[in-house]
């Protein structure tokens, strides 16, 4: 059916988001009204005509037809920011499926009026040799927060306020003090001495090597070929990514455009953010989840007017109004957190290739272990490819090593500690040098698995493994499969079967009871509840106030401990055997990522993998660090089993207070699902129970759908969306659409 009708928006600079207005498309201009286009509309009684956006055009009017007014005419000015950002809301909301208005509230922050926040810069109040005499003072008297200003100071000359206080954790009170002592000044001008020296103290301007700058060299001249394609760096921890991507900025930025740059908050760190101003100085802004509304939408102000070049910031950073946008960076591809968890439940790696497509700017994505989907993509051509093999000097990756936990068993330990674990301990213990205990948790429902032989209960259907839920019943979270849990294991008929849950309290206490001298610090949900804690954790780690770090994934990323020499993973299980058909891959990453945490210093790291599946190949190529022979083995399973990226997977998330109408409703969904596709060239799976099932008195539900062609889950989508809209059925049960996640 043509499309006929246009909602507009009139003002998208306030929280009046969501107060749009439909006019009628006249003939002349049928076509030429998207979203995005800015036109010209009557408005108001006394014959006014004023500017607004359209943000959708559909063939359903709201109102009877006689009384709406029609669009006068499209306006001259069609390619500025504002356009192309609604126009990226519509695409959102065309691919993932949420309403318009969540799309631009996503993508537009609402302004509020605040006071415009001048940018502060932290400097030395005395001389340098004063300041290193009081470094010492703080040191003595263990005033850590004072001797990490002081600390950065001496380093950086100048510092960000802003970022001293969120990074480094520092109350404004400490630093207010300082300042009163003549210790620090605070200005709101940025002060530079002397640029260049100042950029060869910081390292701030590194020659890259040799790899290094053909990997630049390469992305550069096929931009200036046209090629217009995503570009994948696969690069090992310590190759230099961070440095190829400085220099692929800084060419943009001669140009005349902008760049932004995606990192997951849990590694924009302190060091991390310092080495981009060191090198673009107040070009560069960064953005954090702990800002407010407000003091983000000033920053996106700041970025429209030109007077900052590059941000740097979390999944939300990708909407950053910049006028000629020349470059979107993703570091980290790999990271879940790219995923939206509400909706629109967005991906920021396809989004930023949308928006780089939409105003011709290019991407780039690193990561020491790429997504599989983001791999296989660049195997078929749709993204280029570049590897980086080696480390900067190549300096050594740490040895890593598996232990049979079955074996264990075998010999009588029962701890969660290896022998060999326990020995490395000591050793390391011996030379004071630290340790990382890693428990790579995820999810929340156990698995059920056999101590003896190391079988895990899988789905049948689905090949995942089965969650262990209250009763003992095992259930498979794709297509609701459910069997009662054996007394025995089926394989070796042992009795030493159950569920496996291990907490970090539990870890901690064991570990105290084994090493009583070592001072043991721990990690987690519990001991991170209050603000800082996290941030107080790590650094009481990295001053060395701690023996023995224990901790889920949260202690893994983006941090640097030079003297941690020995990384002891406990359960490489936990992470595997998580119902999700993504689970490898996942291990495979977290492992890595642990695996580097040993030896970043001059010292050669170690870690000891303890697993009861010691054959896993995802355990295998994370102990011998070799990304594509597990590729390799990972995409042969997707291909088998039809997961992405191999196939498509639609999920349709639903909820309800009331669970027998939640079950109806997804029945009658399935059948419809079904009576829409009789060729039956979709695979509908489920309904399931969600891998909780019940959330604050909501009943939760989920069917999958896998199709080769994503385009037409895309149709299925849209169809199942009008289908609950005229079911009144539907009223009560609130819905989230899902691809590929
Ligand atoms: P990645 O982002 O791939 O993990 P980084 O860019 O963070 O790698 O580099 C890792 C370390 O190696 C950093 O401390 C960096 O300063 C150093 N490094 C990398 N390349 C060079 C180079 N060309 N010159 C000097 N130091 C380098
Ligand atoms: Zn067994
Ligand atoms: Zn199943």
């Amino acid at each position: 059916m043509e499309k006929l009708f246009a909602d507009v928006i009139v003002d998208i600079s306030s929280e009046k988001l969501d107060r749009s207005f439909q006019y009628r498309i006249p003939d002349s201009l049928a076509g030429q009204v998207k979203p995005g286009v800015q036109v010209w509309i009557p408005f108001g009684n006394g014959g006014r005509t004023i500017r607004g956006y359209v943000i959708q055009v559909t063939d359903r009017p709201a109102c009877p037809v006689e009384k709406m007014k029609e669009i006068c005419r499209i306006a001259e000015d069609q390619n500025n920011i504002n356009s192309r950002m609604i126009a990226l809301a519509a695409w959102m909301r065309e691919n993932y499926g949420s309403t318009m208005i969540q799309a631009l509230k996503t993508v537009l922050p609402v302004k509020q009026k605040t006071r415009q926040k001048e940018e502060r810069w932290i400097t030395l109040g005395i001389s340098r040799r004063e300041a290193e005499e009081q470094l010492e003072v703080y040191r003595k008297k263990h005033h850590v927060a004072r001797e990490r200003v002081l600390q950065a100071v001496l380093e950086e000359e100048t510092v960000s306020y802003s970022l001293v206080r969120d990074k480094l954790h520092v109350t404004s009170q400490v630093l207010k003090t300082m300042e009163e002592q003549g210790i620090l000044k605070i200005r709101s001008r940025r002060v530079y001495r002397n640029p260049v020296a100042h950029n060869e103290q910081g390292g701030g301007r590194l020659r890259l090597t040799e790899s290094q700058q053909e990997t630049a060299d390469a992305i550069v001249s096929g931009w200036d070929a046209g090629d217009s394609r995503p570009c994948l760096i696969r690069g090992v921890t310590g190759s230099g990514k961070t440095l190829i991507y400085m220099e692929l900025m800084e060419r943009v930025l001669a140009r005349g455009r902008q760049a932004i740059l995606l990192i997951p908050e849990i590694a924009l760190t302190y060091q991390m953010v310092q080495r981009f101003y060191h090198r673009f100085g107040d070009q560069v802004s960064v953005l954090h989840s702990r800002l407010s509304q407000g003091e983000r939408s000033d920053q996106f102000e700041r970025a429209k007017n030109g007077e900052i070049q590059i941000m740097i910031g979390p999944r939300s950073a990708l909407f950053t109004p910049f006028p000629r946008l020349g470059l979107i960076v993703l570091d980290e591809e790999h990271e879940t957190s790219y995923q939206s968890e509400t909706s629109p439940c967005y991906h920021a790696r396809e989004t930023a290739i949308a928006r780089a497509g939409m105003e011709d700017a290019r991407v780039v994505m690193g990561s020491a272990t790429p997504s599989v989907d983001a791999y296989y993509r660049s195997r078929l051509g749709e993204y280029r490819l570049f590897e980086l093999e080696n480390r900067y000097e190549n300096r050594q990756l740490p040895r890593a090593q598996i232990v049979d936990l079955r074996e264990e068993l075998r010999a009588g330990n029962r701890s969660i500690l290896s022998r060999r674990l326990q020995e490395a301990m000591e050793e390391r213990l011996a030379k004071k040098e630290q340790i990382i205990l890693f428990l790579n948790r995820r999810g929340y429902a156990g698995f059920y698995s056999c101590r003896m032989c190391g079988a895990v209960m899988k789905c049948p259907h689905c090949d995942v493994a089965l969650s262990l839920h209250n009763g003992g019943r095992l259930v498979c979270h794709y297509c609701g499969y459910e069997t009662k849990s054996p007394g025995t294991c089926p394989k070796c008929a042992s009795p030493y079967i159950g569920g496996f849950r291990a907490g970090t309290q539990q870890i901690e206490e064991i570990v105290k009871k084994r090493f009583p001298a070592a001072r043991v610090l721990r990690m987690d949900l519990d001991t991170t509840r209050n603000k800082d804690g996290h941030a107080r954790i790590l650094s009481a780690f990295a001053n060395q106030e701690a023996d023995i770090l224990i901790g889920t994934q949260m202690i893994v990323k983006g941090h640097d401990f030079p003297r941690v020499t020995l990384v002891g993973v406990l359960a490489a299980d936990l992470s595997l055997n998580v119902s999700d058909y993504r689970a490898g891959e996942r291990t495979f990453q977290l492992l890595t990522q642990a695996v580097g945490r040993a030896g970043r210093g001059e010292v050669c790291g170690e870690a000891v993998i303890q697993t009861y599946q010691p054959d896993n190949y995802s355990i295998q190529a994370a102990a011998a660090q070799d990304y594509t022979e597990f590729y390799r083995q990972e995409i042969a399973y997707r291909q088998l089993m039809s997961y992405p990226p191999a196939s498509n997977l639609f999920a349709v998330h639903a909820s309800c207070e009331d669970g027998a109408l939640l079950d109806m409703a997804m029945t009658y969904l399935r059948k419809y699902l079904r009576k829409i596709d009789p060729e039956e060239k979709a695979a509908v799976i489920g309904p399931a129970d969600e891998a909780i099932p019940r959330i604050a008195d909501r009943y939760r539900k989920v069917i999958y759908i896998k199709h080769e062609d994503y385009r037409q889950l895309v149709r299925l989508k849209d169809q199942l969306e009008r289908y609950m809209e005229i079911n009144s059925g539907f009223q009560k049960i609130r819905i989230q659409f899902e691809f590929n996640h």
